[in-house]
């Protein structure tokens, strides 16, 4: 019987679980030819998440959790789930319920056609606010006109993958990782499939605006360069306009004598150059500080305690 991990990350989830778990469950007794078993990644949440988890697991033989020390993010509890998972396929999915379960079955189907993988997009953001929905919109099309992995708008990371597919992601051991774009990155056959967003019911979304702008922000810096090819050819097309201006200038003087007028343009030119060269260093800093982080290597997350014997692991 082929074996199926499913993984989620969980945040302050304590509400959510049991309606989780129950809605899953009903779901996967409809497909049985398929083992199931769960990889909760509590998050280092500060309610009773893992309090949950564990009465869940005392219920449930497949119920499987790990625990973090503290707060490592999303894409750190996905890197965990993924890591201790050992099944032919893996799903991954949110907790509150926004990635619906019935589509179980449509995903495995995606897979079992010869995909390595079947990935879920948004049809439309309902529910979300216009500025949410404006953020999304720049983001996906700068993300895909701009670095080299291409994503349909909507995506998001809920989806199924082979084993070998896991792998390779698990190869990729950065640890800033941007999940969007690393699943994307490693390549393989993915179907891509449609689901109607549902809106959370219980608990409320980790996600404030600006850690939306700074995700979407580490996204761009992951994968692409551009930026830095940006400033390159800014600085040469103001190298060029100034040669241009200094040279006007200059015949002016010696033809006309020197004008003491100019106080504007000075000033916009010391401002101008001012903000370009502010915008180019911050760019650059971006990356130098990507690098300072990466450089470390610390570990990606680290786990105080979990029900996953190594036994489970072969
Ligand atoms: N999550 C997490 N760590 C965090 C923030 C979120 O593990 O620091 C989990 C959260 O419990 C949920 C999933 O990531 O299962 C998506 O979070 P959320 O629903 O807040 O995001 P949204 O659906 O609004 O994008
Ligand atoms: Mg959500």
């Amino acid at each position: 019987m082929k074996t199926i991990d499913i993984i989620v990350p969980c945040y302050n989830e304590e509400e959510v679980l049991p309606l989780f778990v129950k809605e899953t469950n009903e779901v996967i007794a409809t497909i049985p030819q398929y083992k199931f078993r769960y990889i909760f990644v509590n998050d280092g949440s500060k309610d009773k998440t893992i309090e949950v988890l564990k009465t869940l697991a005392s219920r449930f033989d497949n119920v499987k959790y790990i625990s973090f020390s503290r707060n490592f993010g999303k894409e750190s509890a996905m890197y965990a789930g993924l890591k201790n998972s050992t099944a032919d396929y893996v799903i991954v999915m949110d907790a509150d319920l926004q990635h619906p379960p019935k589509m179980f079955p449509q995903m495995i189907e995606g897979v079992e056609e010869g995909n390595e993988c079947c990935a879920l997009y948004r049809a439309k953001q309902t529910g979300e606010s216009k500025i949410r929905q404006l953020v999304s919109k720049v983001f996906f099309s700068f993300q895909n006109n701009i670095s080299d992995v291409k994503m349909p708008e909507g995506a998001v990371d809920y989806r199924i993958m082979s084993r070998k597919m896991v792998n390779a992601i698990l190869d990729l051991s950065e640890v800033q990782r941007f999940s969007k774009g690393i699943f994307c990155w490693v390549g393989f056959k993915t179907k891509w499939i449609e689901y109607k967003n549902v809106e959370r019911t219980v608990g409320t979304t980790k996600w404030s605006l600006w850690g939306l702008f700074k995700y979407a922000l580490d996204g761009i810096t992951s994968f692409s360069v551009t930026p830095l090819r940006f400033i390159a050819v800014m600085g040469f097309i103001i190298s060029m306009l100034s040669f241009v201006y200094i040279l006007i200038t200059l015949i002016q003087t010696l033809c006309f004598g020197i004008d003491v007028a100019g106080y504007v343009t000075t000033l916009c030119a010391t401002l101008f150059l001012g903000g370009i060269i502010e915008l180019s260093v911050g760019i650059l800093g971006e990356y130098i500080g990507r690098i300072y982080i990466e450089t470390k290597r610390r570990p990606i997350y680290i786990a105080e305690e979990t029900n996953i014997d190594n036994e489970d692991n072969v």
